[in-house]
């Protein structure tokens, strides 16, 4: 392994191998993004973030990168055997929206949470739904090489057909033999050859409002067919690295895979990138378990689960503290041991420039910045960068105590590398004042409705209406929960 060479770890061949770009010093980074149907949650944040150091880390190297991050706006089913209602369609049908008005809506919010994390917009965010005619292109391409089939006006993915040529399930491990094994007799689904065989285009039922017209039948994209068409047409036909949470690699990554090779013959992908995910409590995040914190939630700590607000850079610098390939468990507890490990860093950070040179240096600065570049070298690991970073934090309080000496050459690189590592990298910054009072409010209003349903518990009607009707005259709209409350202004 060479020295301060970027490794990663590809999913591809289940190895850490160094990183080397098709085109340098250009990379083309591809991330699935999010199905725009309701407010970002943990499960969003963390690829967002894990994408962002990769997309910071690749730029301070040097390269000139390409992110393309999507917007899926159509075609994501309720269930992933392209089956059931989109997404999109069924939240505008429950909320008598025009499907254009949901995904805007959630894409403005989506927006202001990546923001308010720090996460940098990628160079291109395009939206499925603007690819229509490339998608369409595509699965005339891979109908015409012979692995998709017509029935009823839909077109499927012939995934033993495929398997016969190249080697599906390569990404995720799944063994076609056992897929054909376990479900040939599942029928029910008599459109498809066999039942993994995956939508590239489906006919739209007559209810079905996101529709679009082709030789085929009036209908839609399959989810999958998105990301391939997108990637392509802004990275090309190979690329350097896709991304995605874990949770994708079977079937909406496997399936790209099988579509870009179906199509051009070759494999699209050089490293395959997936970030492990977040469990609140020890539990899977899911709504029926009501452990379903939205981003939202987290920074203004309206949600029962939650003891207080947590500020996004909070929820940001705890995602760090773990490697993006281990799992992250969310709880009060982790989370004010966050807070306070960054309030810590943070002042340090504020400590460090107004610190005057002394003598000699009495720890070997240089070695200790080698050990923080090593560690993002080494597949991105944060957490060890975040290790050396407070060791750094030790130094710089007891120079300022007086304790310890640093040299002039040495102060000098210990600010330029602190203000690399903590803000340009791992970006990290300093709540504005407007953030701070933000997280103020939310403190009180929470406090506030906590007093009022105390009052209420001991059936002190006068003082709950009283701290109603003052809020609402104040402009806060107040609604009563089976957890509690919630509040908005
Ligand atoms: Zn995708």
């Amino acid at each position: 392994m060479e020295a301060n060479k970027l490794v990663i770890y590809n999913t591809l061949n289940r190895q850490k191998e160094t990183f080397s770009p098709i085109h340098p010093p250009h990379v083309g980074l591809y991330v699935c993004g999010p199905t725009v149907y309701g407010d970002a949650h943990l499960g969003h944040a963390r690829p967002a973030i894990t994408f962002d150091i990769l997309f910071r880390y690749l730029k301070y190297l040097g390269y000139k990168v390409r992110y393309v991050r999507n917007i899926t706006d159509v075609g994501h089913l309720e269930n992933d055997a392209d089956e059931g209602e989109d997404k999109i369609a069924k939240k505008a049908r429950l909320e008598q929206l025009e499907p254009m008005e949901v995904v805007q809506y959630f894409t403005d919010r989506y927006h202001q949470n990546m923001d308010e994390l720090n996460v940098l917009k990628p160079s291109i965010e395009p939206r499925a739904s603007g690819h229509i005619i490339e998608q369409q292109e595509l699965v005339r391409k891979i109908m015409k090489n012979g692995f998709a089939y017509e029935s009823d006006g839909s077109i499927y993915f012939d995934v033993e057909k495929y398997s016969q040529q190249y080697p599906y399930g390569k990404l995720s491990g799944r063994v076609v033999e056992e897929l054909l094994n376990t479900t040939r007799d599942l029928d029910g689904q008599q459109e498809k050859k066999n039942s993994f065989d995956f939508a590239l285009w489906k006919k739209a039922k007559p209810e079905h409002i996101m529709r679009w017209p082709s030789e085929w039948s009036d209908g839609f994209p399959g989810w999958h067919l998105e990301c391939s068409a997108m990637s392509t047409k802004y990275l090309g036909e190979s690329f350097d690295i896709h991304g995605g949470g874990m949770d994708l690699l079977f079937p909406h990554h496997e399936s790209e895979v099988a579509q870009s090779t179906a199509a051009n013959g070759h494999e699209s992908v050089k490293y395959w990138m997936h970030n492990n995910m977040i469990t609140i409590n020890g539990q899977k995040m899911g709504k029926s378990l009501g452990n379903f914190i939205t981003l939202e939630e987290f920074f203004s700590g309206n949600h029962a689960l939650l003891e207080k607000a947590y500020s996004p850079m909070t929820v940001r610098f705890f995602i760090l503290q773990a490697h993006y390939r281990s799992t992250v468990d969310f709880s009060n507890e982790a989370l004010q041991a966050s807070e306070k490990g960054l309030e810590r860093l943070m002042q340090a950070m504020s400590k460090l420039d107004s610190m005057k040179p002394a003598g000699q240096s009495s720890v070997n600065l240089p070695e200790i910045l080698e050990k923080c570049f090593a560690a993002m070298n080494d597949d991105l690991n944060t957490p060890i960068l975040i290790s050396y970073l407070f060791e750094l934090v030790k130094l710089i309080n007891s120079v300022s105590d007086g304790k310890q000496e640093i040299s002039e050459a040495d102060l000098q690189s210990l600010k330029l590398n602190m203000h690399l590592l903590v803000h340009d990298i791992l970006g990290l910054k300093t709540p504005s004042k407007t953030e701070n009072q933000a997280e103020d409010l939310n403190e009180v209003m929470n406090l506030l409705l906590q007093l009022r349903v105390d009052a209420k518990n001991k059936k002190d009607w006068e003082t709950a209406d009283k701290i109603r009707k003052e809020l609402t005259r104040l402009g806060f709209t107040i609604k009563d929960t089976k957890e509690g409350f919630e509040w908005s202004k």
